[in-house]
């Protein structure tokens, strides 16, 4: 992606709205009526919105009544709709208080993707159009999620993708910083929406944001806070509902040892195998067949014990793949049902103290670890999904976390 400086004077500020932020038509006048704010005060400002809160869902399921599996290409084009829609009902309301502004589709911008629909990646924006709206005092709305690929199909970034679409327009345009507008007051020590005391952070280092948001805090996109890393975006998590400084997520962070959070993801399932003779072997017959039968799954090839990690809704397919193994796969135990927790820390102290104060927190409220892994700035453990929000908040507690 090629930057360039855009402006002189005043800041430059990429502003983007979430679902929640813009999910009734009431929603979307206290949304246009912050912007306008920001206009008459002189500021340059380049939106960014999601769909209206649940449209993208609606969308997903009416494909799916129709039965069969949709081609991705079909998929796409239908999904994209629902930011096309926000944009055109947020630049309606936008004019009808004195904004000059206009909606923009990512094929008009444009956003060059790879071709992978659903997951797409953004490889070039062009900024020369929004630079030349911007300093005719016009305000770009730009539709969040989508792209268009070499060919013009439009394409989708993934799940929670307008994120990605912020920062890599605020990197293309140089911004001053890229601000993440959402429905909690910016990152918190744990999803606030589980855990009543996790504490707001008033900033946060790349390392640890990129590791919570991987690790399932969706706060931000992964993607978004590489990209924001990459490029040397200040990026700003604030609510659109209460007004606040939000987070900021920066690169020059004391490293310290401290717990920064805990994230979680629900809806995981879990092969593991104790202590396999022919490990070496059995993992890769196993990488093998999952790869054949199209099961997408983690593992990690330097553990002395043997783990698959795979989306629940993948489970079914995990278990017919491993009936067609040989008897040595036998003792391999499957869990079907579990959430993932990951404890994130900017430097991770010693592994296996961490991993015996976690498994000592959990085990003395009676919840089994069924398994831990460390990966950058996280360390895991997966428990049973049903014991998830009483494994978040004992860990929350236990670390301190909910104290300054
Ligand atoms: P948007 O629609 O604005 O993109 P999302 O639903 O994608 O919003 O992300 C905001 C949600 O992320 C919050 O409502 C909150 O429940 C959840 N969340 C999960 N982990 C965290 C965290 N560590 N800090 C803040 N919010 C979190
Ligand atoms: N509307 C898309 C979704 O629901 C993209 C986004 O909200 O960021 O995933
Ligand atoms: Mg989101």
């Amino acid at each position: 992606m090629t930057t360039a400086p855009v402006h002189r004077g005043s800041r430059l500020y990429v502003k983007k709205f979430g679902g929640t932020s813009v999910g009734s038509l009431e929603r979307i006048g206290v949304v246009a009526e912050q912007i306008a704010e920001a206009y008459r005060l002189g500021e340059h400002q380049v939106i960014v919105c999601s769909a209206m809160a649940g449209e993208t869902n609606r969308l997903y399921a009416l494909a799916q009544q129709l039965g069969g599996e949709a081609p991705a290409r079909e998929l796409d084009m239908l999904v994209a709709t629902g930011e096309q829609v926000s944009i055109a009902l947020l630049c309606i309301a936008l004019q009808q208080r004195g904004v000059n502004a206009r909606s923009l589709l990512a094929s008009q911008v444009p956003i060059r993707t790879s071709s992978m629909h659903g997951a797409a990646d953004i490889e070039q924006i062009d900024s020369h159009h929004l630079q030349q709206l911007l300093h005719a005092g016009i305000v770009p709305v730009v539709a969040g999620f989508q792209g268009v690929d070499a060919a013009g199909n439009i394409t989708t970034l993934g799940r929670g993708g307008s994120d990605t679409t912020a920062v890599a327009l605020a990197a293309a345009l140089a911004a001053d910083e890229c601000q993440i507008f959402t429905d909690v007051d910016g990152v918190f020590t744990t999803d606030p929406a589980i855990e009543p005391t996790a504490r707001k952070l008033d900033c946060i280092s790349f390392t640890e944001m990129l590791a919570l948001a991987r690790h399932g805090a969706k706060v931000l996109h992964p993607d978004s806070v590489a990209t924001a890393q990459r490029y040397r975006v200040p990026l700003r998590v604030l609510s659109s509902f209460t007004p606040g400084q939000g987070t900021l997520i920066e690169e020059a962070m004391p490293a310290t040892s401290r717990v920064t959070g805990i994230a979680i993801h629900r809806h995981q399932a879990l092969l593991t195998h104790a202590n396999p003779l022919q490990a070496h072997e059995l993992r890769q017959q196993i990488q093998a067949l999952l790869r054949h039968c199209g099961v997408s799954f983690e593992t990690d090839d330097s553990a002395s014990n043997l783990w698959f990690g795979v989306q629940q809704q993948q489970y079914s397919q995990l278990v017919a793949a491993m009936a067609q193994l040989n008897s040595s796969a036998i003792s391999c135990k499957c869990f079907p049902s579990l959430s993932r927790l990951s404890v994130v820390a900017g430097v991770v102290p010693s592994i296996s103290r961490l991993t015996q104060n976690i498994d000592d927190l959990l085990e003395g409220e009676g919840i089994d670890v069924k398994l831990t892994s460390c990966s950058t700035a996280a360390l895991s453990v997966w428990v049973d999904e049903a014991n998830t929000d009483r494994a978040v908040r004992v860990l929350h507690h236990g670390f301190g976390l909910n104290k300054v």
